[in-house]
């Protein structure tokens, strides 16, 4: 029978046959072949799979997945999570302070694998008191580069309702009510508050299920997913960056929207659109159709892909 797999903890997962939330503990014997790829990466959350007896039989290839950022010594890709609808990025510009080549690095991500994203300016109630030329000019910049960019706060409820439809709209998933989305940003950004302004009951979670086999062990650094209201999110705790694989510096602009649109024009191809002549890029640059916030993003992200190959 197909299920999603919705908690992983080291050897053990739970699985449920989405829509459907109820979460079974299954395992995985040995290495199991994703089908239709040659890779043996651990099964993630999200990941759809056949279920024998407990046993994971069979893994069915991704539509997607989103990786953790991994140590330049080692080549090993950390799935975070597969078969995602659309993505959260979560926000603040103070308390704490998200820094902008983060969000960069994670819209590049979902570019690349064609996930939508929407970027949510949480704290809405304090960030417009102490911070309102930066989320002016953030939104300015985001919106521009054309991400929607929603302002919510979990403590009044402003925008709540409108984040909610978009966890439900079933416009991406393939079942009714089984959208499955992505909720992420740094630690402090209000993440679990959204989560539980969302009216996410909490007791549905699987870390307070009576999965017994797994009491003793640590089970909050895993990813989980969950429903929240007519669809699902996977919580993506404490991440500090994401990574990319199969990325070559000269191919890092196209996944930067407005970048990617302006290099049509450019005299030169390749061109880095660094110092090359007629460069649309820059041109678009000067005069201030693409940000220099955006740009710098992806100079210092081209500047690391460049030091890989040293
Ligand atoms: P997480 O680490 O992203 O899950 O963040 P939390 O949900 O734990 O929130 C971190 C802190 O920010 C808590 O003290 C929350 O009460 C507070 N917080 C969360 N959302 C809001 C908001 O919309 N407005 C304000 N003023 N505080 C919030
Ligand atoms: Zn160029």
């Amino acid at each position: 029978m197909s299920h999603t797999v919705v908690k992983h903890t080291g050897s053990h997962y739970l699985v449920s046959p989405l829509p459907l939330w109820e979460p079974v503990p299954c395992v995985v014997r040995g290495k199991i072949r994703l089908k239709g790829s040659a890779t043996t990466n651990p099964i993630a959350v999200g990941d759809k799979v056949e279920v024998t007896d407990g046993v994971i039989t069979v893994v069915h290839q991704r539509k997607n997945y989103i990786i953790r950022k991994s140590s330049n010594l080692s080549r090993q890709e950390h799935i975070i999570a597969a078969n995602l609808d659309g993505a959260f990025l979560i926000v603040t510009m103070v308390l704490p302070e998200t820094r902008w080549e983060f969000v960069d690095r994670f819209l590049m991500t979902c570019e690349a694998y064609k996930i939508p994203v929407v970027i949510v300016l949480n704290k809405i109630d304090i960030q417009r008191k102490l911070a309102p030329k930066v989320i002016a000019r953030f939104k300015e910049v985001y919106e521009g580069a054309g991400y929607p960019v929603w302002e919510t706060s979990a403590l009044t409820g402003e925008g709540v309702d409108r984040l909610r439809k978009a966890i439900c709209n079933q416009s991406n998933a393939p079942v009714r009510g089984g959208r499955v989305s992505l909720f992420s940003g740094i630690s402090g950004v209000g993440k679990s508050s959204l989560i539980n302004a969302l009216g996410c009951d909490l007791t549905l979670r699987t870390g307070v299920l009576s999965d017994y086999h797994l009491k003793g062990k640590h089970t909050t650094t895993f990813y989980e997913m969950f429903p929240v209201a007519d669809g699902f999110v996977i919580d993506s705790p404490g991440i500090k960056g994401f990574g990319l694989v199969e990325v070559g510096k000269e191919e890092v602009y196209h996944f930067f929207p407005e970048l990617f649109k302006a290099a049509i024009n450019c005299r030169f191809n390749p061109c880095t659109h660094t110092h090359e002549p007629d460069c649309a890029v820059m041109d678009g640059l000067n005069k201030g159709i693409i940000s220099p916030e955006r740009y710098d993003s992806y100079v210092k992200i081209l500047e690391e892909e460049n030091g890989k190959y040293r």
